[in-house]
C-alpha cells in the first residue's frame, strides 16, 4: 500500500482528501503543521508522496519542502496553495516540490498529479533506466541518486537530477525550454521558462570548470539548451 503524507492545517479539507485517498487505496496520515510533518518525516517508514499546503501555521510549504530536499530527502512533493501567481509556482518548484496545485482544484485533478508523481517515482527506480553518466571529472549513478565532481559527492535534488538526466538522454542535441518544462517537469503551456534557466545555471554551478563560460551545457540563442558531454 502507498503511504501519503498530507500536510494541511484546514480540518474540513485536510478530512475530505484523506477520506478521498483512501478510498484510492492509498495509507494516509496527516500532519497540521510543519512541524508535525517533520516529527513524521523522520520515521523509519518513508511515504512514497507528499502533499504539500504552502500556507502553514508554523513554516511556509516553500521552506519545508527546501529542507527537506537539503537533508537529502527526495519523497515526490506536490505543491498546494490559494494563490496562483506565476511567482508562487516557480517559487514552489524552485524549492524543489515536483508539482504544483492551485486551490480550489477537483479531488480528481489531485489524484490524476499525484497518480503520475508516483509513476514517475517508480520509473526512476527501475534499474533499467540509463543509469550512469560521466563527464569531465564529474560521475554521476541516476539508480542511486550519486553524484560527485573530482571525487566529492554532491546533493541534487529530484528535479536538478531528473533535467540532468534528460539533458544525458539527449546529448548532442538543442533541447527547448518548453519541451524541459514538458519532459522534466510536466507541465504543458507553461507560460515561464524562466525555471528552467535557474535550473540550468544550478548545473552549470555544479559542473562547469567556468560556469561563465559553459562547455558542457551550452546556450543556444533563443532555441534553448545543448548537453555536450
Ligand atoms: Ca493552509
Amino acid at each position: 500500500m502507498q503511504r501519503i503524507l498530507l500536510v494541511e492545517d484546514e480540518d474540513h479539507l485536510a478530512t475530505a482528501l484523506k477520506l478521498n485517498l483512501e478510498l484510492e487505496g492509498f495509507s494516509v496520515d496527516v500532519a497540521p503543521s510543519g512541524r508535525r510533518a517533520r516529527e513524521l518525516l523522520v520515521s523509519p517508514e518513508p511515504y512514497d508522496a507528499i502533499v504539500l499546503d504552502v500556507m502553514l501555521p508554523d513554516i511556509s510549504g516553500f521552506q519545508l519542502c527546501a529542507k527537506l530536499r537539503e537533508v537529502g530527502n527526495f519523497t515526490p512533493v506536490l505543491m498546494l496553495t490559494a494563490r496562483g501567481t506565476q511567482e508562487d509556482r516557480v517559487l514552489g518548484l524552485d524549492s524543489g516540490a515536483d508539482d504544483y496545485l492551485v486551490k480550489p482544484f477537483a479531488v480528481t485533478e489531485l489524484l490524476a498529479r499525484l497518480r503520475s508523481l508516483l509513476r514517475r517515482q517508480s520509473w526512476d527506480k527501475k534499474p533499467a533506466m540509463a543509469s550512469g553518466l560521466s563527464f569531465g571529472n564529474v560521475v554521476v549513478d541516476f539508480d542511486r541518486h550519486e553524484v560527485s565532481v573530482g571525487g566529492t559527492p554532491l546533493r541534487l535534488t529530484q528535479l536538478e537530477l531528473d533535467l540532468l538526466r534528460y539533458f544525458a538522454q539527449n546529448a548532442g542535441r538543442v533541447v527547448g525550454r518548453e519541451e524541459l518544462l514538458e519532459q522534466v517537469w510536466k507541465l504543458r503551456n507553461y507560460p515561464n521558462t524562466r525555471t528552467v534557466d535557474n535550473f540550468v545555471a544550478r548545473l552549470r554551478k555544479y559542473f562547469e570548470p567556468d560556469a561563465e563560460v559553459p562547455r558542457y551545457f551550452v546556450s543556444h540563442r533563443g532555441s534553448g539548451y545543448k548537453f555536450v558531454p
